[in-house]
């Protein structure tokens, strides 16, 4: 494992964030990284190595890398429902399943009114169990990330699948590319960004439906991808570098990253004081002293 000297950039006078004065390079092996879940239960990491087809697994007991599935459907985006369990964007299969405590894999959701998405690319889990997730067309423009294919729906969204009856909604529908998603702590607000737009909206949550959906914060350099909040409330933002808002929107910090573009990040570790984020080709770490929100 490599380190590398990082230097928290301070932009507003309460960011108070601090933590590791290096960056553990955990594995430089990939192609274009995405999708860190961190599993508690196990003290592993698993993120998508998207172009090569494989989900992998660092193990944070030993530091060892390995394939943790592969062909993995092109998976992009994962989270971890209430029980535990991985959900999993699949840019090639062009769905969300969930891996069942038994390794068998469930398909949540493949089609909406009947026509396949474009390509699933990042998923959230509330607390009453509804799945959320975007659809914007990266995995179906080239063989590169997925496979090339002609869109079926018209424009790119954001669904939630009902916890009950698993039918798929549209629960928003004026994007442009929707990707990452976070919900504040207490899930009355949820975040998602635009890549093409390159802000982050802010939508308040009314059981199964979305309201508002004005620009919170806009990123101030390269295309929002994944979003974490923490404990506090304050939203983590992968673009260029990793970007750290107040919940009322003040860009309060940047924690620069040694790679030209920032995919996506996670907070983990027993503590979930631990900053995974997949960049280009990488994945760093950086302890922290704030801990991640307790949804994914
Ligand atoms: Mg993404």
């Amino acid at each position: 494992m490599s380190t590398t000297p990082v230097a928290f950039e301070r932009h507003d006078e309460r960011f108070d964030i601090a933590g590791d004065d290096y960056l553990e390079c955990l594995f430089s092996d990939g192609r274009w990284t995405e999708g860190p879940v961190y599993i508690p239960s196990g003290r592993y990491l698993l993120f998508s190595d998207i172009p090569n087809d494989r989900l992998m697994r660092w193990d944070e007991t030993d530091g060892s890398v390995s394939v943790f599935r592969s062909p993995a459907g092109y998976t992009n985006g994962h989270t971890l429902d209430r029980q535990g369990r991985l959900v999993s964007c699949e840019q090639g299969e062009r769905r969300v399943t969930r891996t069942e405590l038994d390794g068998s894999v469930t398909v949540l959701a493949d089609r909406w009114r009947g026509k396949r998405f474009n390509s699933p690319n990042d998923v959230v889990v509330s607390g009453d169990g509804a799945v959320w997730f975007t659809d914007p067309p990266y995995g179906i423009l080239s063989d590169y990330e997925g496979h090339r294919a002609e869109p079926e729906i018209e424009g790119c969204h954001v669904y939630r699948v009902d916890p009950g009856s698993g039918e798929v909604e549209r629960v928003a529908d004026d994007f442009s590319r929707p990707n990452g998603l976070a919900f504040s702590p207490d899930e009355r607000t949820l975040y998602v960004d635009d890549t093409a737009r390159g802000h982050i909206r802010a939508f308040s949550v009314d059981g199964g439906s979305l309201g508002g959906g004005g620009e919170f914060a806009k990123v101030p350099a390269g295309n929002p991808d994944g979003l974490r909040v923490d404990v506090r409330g304050r939203v983590w933002a992968a673009a260029a570098d990793v970007f750290c808002f107040d919940p009322d929107g003040t860009h309060l910090g940047t924690l620069p990253i040694p790679q030209p573009a920032v995919s996506n990040l996670v907070f983990g570790g027993p503590k979930r004081n631990r900053l995974f984020v997949t960049a280009t080709n990488s994945v760093y770490s950086i302890l922290l002293n704030t801990n991640g929100a307790w949804r994914l």
